[in-house]
This record gives structure tokens, sequence and C-alpha cells, in this order.
């Protein structure tokens, strides 16, 4: 049976993190609007649009006044509203660097969604801005805030699966309009790699702790087919983690939507299927005594990650998966994008330590049975 869902009651709309939706995309429109307005800790303060007709209707259906719709250019406008602590980026890739680094000279905070940017360095230079102007800058990885990925995270770190050996993930979809932004280079940045193959290279670091040493990679780039003269259709990926773990995911823009993590030890394994979906995560753990499926509240993905960050600016603490959690995936895809083009591994060093790129760990509401 489910847990009963364990939530405090919602704060005060007055009291609540005020934030600025930069982007009113799909996203936007069906995901983070609708969690932000059941979140405990934060509301919907203005919307930042390039369509200010469409950006006025969605105003009207959220409470929202005409007042509180902003243009890109009018975006500097934003600094002297103090209902407006933090400005949520939805935006194709590239222009996250652009709108992070112009809201940290206004002094709001950022949250940002993945990938964080288009390149190690580009993520580097927007972590560098948020630090320089004193603000958090938060990678919106919504699967580092589930109950689901932290009972597979658990089973891995307090030993219950043994000493884990091999990890595999897939996550692939089918995309079919040659003209939308995820196809082109200069705003994707890539292919499936940074957009649906970073779930898997993202929730593998998450659940191991640790740092890959080493990548190798294939891909394919059919350029004769419109959809893929900018952007690869498939990569292949290695990931070598200290103690000889490996890990194989598999990424593409050509295949059916599967999204799966199966994590391999010498005592147990787990499984996700689906792994990386907005709703009905499943997860099944195995050993030696036989298989459990936990089960968990119902909860939004994004609202638990929303909140974290609200209570990351109320307490300064740096949030989980802060902006240099962003930048360890751009350095890891740099190089799984040099292994697929030189066809040789390529060693990214050793890295010591549990967690060295996360913050204060989220408080999740009923998280085993
Ligand atoms: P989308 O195409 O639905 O929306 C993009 C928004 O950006 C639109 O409002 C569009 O008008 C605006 N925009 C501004 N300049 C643009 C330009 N030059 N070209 C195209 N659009 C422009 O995209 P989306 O699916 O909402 O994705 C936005 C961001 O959210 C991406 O970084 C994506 O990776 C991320 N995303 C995350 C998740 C998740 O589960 N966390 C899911 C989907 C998308």
């Amino acid at each position: 049976m489910p847990l009963k869902p364990d939530l405090p009651e919602p704060e005060s709309v007055e009291r609540r993190v005020g934030l600025a939706i930069v982007g009113l995309g799909k996203l936007s429109a069906e995901e983070l609007i609708p969690a932000i307005r059941t979140s405990q800790h934060t509301r919907v303060a203005a919307l930042v649009t390039s369509d200010l007709e469409e950006g006025r209707s969605f105003a009207r259906a959220f409470d929202l006044t005409e007042n509180d719709v902003y243009s890109y250019e009018q975006f500097e406008g934003l600094k002297d509203r103090e209902d407006v602590d933090a400005v949520y980026i939805v935006l194709p890739n590239s222009l996250h660097r652009e709108y992070t680094e112009r809201a940290a000279r206004m002094g709001k905070h950022v949250l940002c969604e993945k990938p964080l940017s288009v390149n190690a360095e580009e993520a580097q230079a927007m972590v560098e801005a948020c630090r320089a102007a004193g603000v958090h800058l938060m990678t919106a990885y919504r699967c580092q805030y589930t109950p689901h990925h932290w009972a597979a995270r658990n089973a891995v770190q307090s030993g219950t699966l043994g000493q884990i050996k091999l990890l595999d993930s897939i996550h692939v979809q089918v995309e079919e309009d040659p003209e939308a932004w995820r196809m082109k280079l200069d705003l994707a940045g890539g292919g499936p790699l940074p957009d649906v193959g970073l779930y898997s290279l993202n929730i593998i670091r998450f659940v191991l702790g640790t740092e890959p040493e080493w990548v190798f990679a294939a891909q394919h780039q059919p350029k004769e087919n419109p959809l893929f003269r900018e952007v690869e259709e498939s990569v292949a990926f290695m990931l070598g983690f200290p103690g000889g773990v490996i890990a194989n995911c598999l990424t593409s823009y050509g295949a059916h939507k599967t999204t799966t993590l199966r994590i391999l030890g010498d005592q147990g394994s787990a499984l996700m299927d689906p792994a990386f979906s907005y709703t009905g995560l499943s997860l099944s753990l195995t050993d030696k005594a036989g298989e459990t499926l936990p089960a968990f509240a119902s909860y939004d993905q994004f609202g638990l990650e929303i909140d974290h960050f609200a209570q990351r600016i109320r307490d300064g603490k740096t949030p989980w998966t802060p902006g240099e959690e962003g930048v360890q995936d751009h350095r890891i895809m740099d190089a799984i994008y040099q292994s697929a083009r030189t066809g040789q591994v390529v060693r990214l060093g050793a890295s010591a330590g549990q967690d060295l790129f996360r913050g204060e760990k989220p408080d999740l509401p009923g998280q085993e049975n």
C-alpha cells in the first residue's frame, strides 16, 4: 500500500519564495507552473516570454496581473521586484548562460533547467557569475529529488545489493521535427546525449556517489536524414568508476520511448522501468531473500525539486544539485563526444570521495515502506 502523504501545510502565499519563470514552453506550461502552484514554499511571481499576449493569458489563468508579464528585453525590470527572489530558466540550452548571468547581475538566485549549458566551459562561467554575485545556482535535476531514486541510491550505499559491479541505462525517444530547437546544434549543444542521455549519466553518478575515471563512446549521425543534419541520432557510452564499476548507456532520438536503469551487485540488483518519466516510476529491488517493490506516497518530482531550491534560498546552504553538479556532467559529456570522435578511451582522472559536487541533502516525503 502506498504511504499516506505526510506533507506539512503549504506556507501562506505572501511568505513563499517568488519565482519568475523565464520561457513559457511545454515544460513550463504543463509541468512547472502547476507544480509551483501546489508546492509548499514557492509561488509564481512573474513570467518572461517572447509572446506578451500569450504571457497575459497565462497571467490571467494563474492569478497574476499584466504587470507580472515581461518580454526578454524587459528582463532587467525584475531587478526592482522585491517579490521576485529567483528566476527559473526554462529556455533552449544555449540561452541558459545569458539569462543566468543577467539574473546574477540583478542579485536574483537561479534555478536552471538541465542541461546546465552547452559545454563545460560555458557551464563553469555560469557557476562563476553566480558565485561572484553571491546568488545560488541550482541545476534542475528532478530525478535527484524523488523517493524512488533515493531508494535505489540507498540500496547501493547501504550495501544491500552487495558490491556493485555493473549498471546499465537506456533513455531513448523519437523526435520528428527537424526544425525544433533540440535538432539545432547551436541551440541544443548536442542531440539526445545532453537532452535525455544526460539522465542516465546523472543518475548513475547519483546512485554511486562517485565520479567516472574514464569514458568510451560511439555515435551515429545519418546526415542525409534532415532530422540529423546537425546533431547525432544515437550515442552508446561506457563509464568506468572507481573500483572497476562499469556502466553502459544508450541514448537516441530514433528509438521508441524507453527509460530504464539496472544496477547489478554481487548480492542483489535493482531495476527501474520506467526510470526517468515524470510519473509512474517503478523500482524493484532483488536480493537473496527475493524481490521487493517499494511503494511511495504520490508526489510531484518538480514540486520536490523546486521546494528544495526555496529552502536553500531561505537557509543559505548549497543546494543538493548546485551549478557544479551540472558542470561535472558537461565535463563528462564533452569527454563522451571526444571519445566518439576519436574512437579512443578518454581518461578523466581519479577523484576520490563521495558526492563531490553536491550540497545539502533534500528532505523527502514518505521515503520507504
Ligand atoms: P520548448 O521548446 O517547449 O520551450 C522553449 C521556450 O523557449 C519557449 O517558450 C520558446 O518561445 C522560448 N525560446 C526563446 N528563445 C528561443 C529560441 N531562440 N528558439 C526556440 N525557443 C526559444 O522547450 P522545453 O521542452 O520547455 O525545454 C526548455 C528547457 O527545459 C530545456 O533546457 C530542456 O532541456 C529542459 N527540459 C527539462 C525537462 C525535465 O524533465 N527537467 C523536460 C523538458 C525540457
